[in-house]
């Protein structure tokens, strides 16, 4: 089974953090008008993870992917990451998110995935949180150590139910493999972009579960300037130092261009669908159940 979702934060991220520049919502727009009709053509619906700010401040990019038939998710408010929230924090957050993505669209959010999947063994108590704000799925484990954290403890990288006191939750992980020793994810973010098509295809194409992630911005075939030490440490809040600053410009700058057409080559080869449908495809009763 694989599995289709974006992560829809750019509008948002241009305005606080690049100071919100007319050309660059007009790329972003010009970007999703190119993804929804090519999901469109072959009869795809994904799941577009949204903050909850793009709900207030962008609601015409909401209200575009979800006319379209396709579900909407929960990405947090304002992109902060989970684990560097306090539990009350973390919940506020929560709340708003689902509130004002609700109120918009006029119907229940279910699907939930944090920034940088930023949930793991040091805030588990998050998956408490997501099911009191009525969010039944999860797809924010990164099931390997990494930089950021990571959630190793969780195990294989297939779907589980996970269950925190009497809160009960799907999780959808992101799929993990090694490569040269090293946890690395090829269905979106930086591999995706490096790896040629074939590659990506081979490691997928017969896999029980593959979930993959995109950002519009992965897909616009441009380059993103360097952020200011000032950007980097208001928005990462960690030391914006000359190698900090590189290495991320490198990982997001790395084999952009192209990715849009590879994507759309992997569509017309395998088989897709959301996070809501999956969901209902998969005997949970045959899955494993990850007690926190
Ligand atoms: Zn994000």
């Amino acid at each position: 089974m694989n599995i289709l979702t974006f992560d829809t934060e750019e509008w948002y991220f241009e305005k606080n953090v690049h100071g919100g520049r007319d050309w660059k919502y007009r790329q972003f727009d010009e970007s999703l008008d190119r993804l929804l009709p090519a999901l469109d053509k072959r009869g795809l619906k994904a799941t577009f993870f949204c903050l909850g700010k793009m709900a207030t401040d962008y609601p015409y990019v909401v209200k575009k992917i979800h006319s379209a038939g396709h579900e909407i998710g929960c990405h947090s408010h304002t992109h902060t990451w989970m684990n560097k929230l306090t539990a009350e924090e973390a919940l506020a957050d929560t709340r708003q998110a689902v509130d004002a993505l609700e109120q918009l669209i006029g119907e229940k959010v279910k699907s939930y995935r944090a920034p940088a999947f930023s949930v793991g063994e040091t805030n588990t108590w998050f998956f408490e949180i997501l099911a009191e704000c009525g969010i039944t799925r999860d797809a924010s484990v990164f099931p390997a150590s990494r930089e950021l954290g990571g959630f190793k403890s969780y195990g294989s990288a297939e779907p589980a139910t996970i269950q925190y006191g009497n809160a009960i939750i799907h999780e959808f992980p992101v799929n993990t493999m090694q490569l040269f020793g090293k946890h690395i994810v090829c269905t979106g973010g930086g591999y995706f972009r490096i790896f040629p098509y074939w590659l990506i295809h081979h490691l997928v194409k017969d896999k029980e579960y593959a979930i993959f992630y995109f950002h519009l911005a992965d897909l616009l075939d441009e380059k993103r300037p360097r952020l200011s030490r000032e950007q980097y440490e208001r928005y990462f809040k960690e030391p914006g130092t000359f190698l900090n600053r590189w290495k991320r410009q490198l990982k997001t700058n790395i084999g952009v261009s192209g990715a849009f057409a590879k994507l759309e080559r992997l569509l017309d080869a395998e088989q897709f669908v959301n996070i809501d449908k999956a969901d209902s495809f998969i005997d949970w009763t045959t899955k494993r159940t990850v007690k926190l």
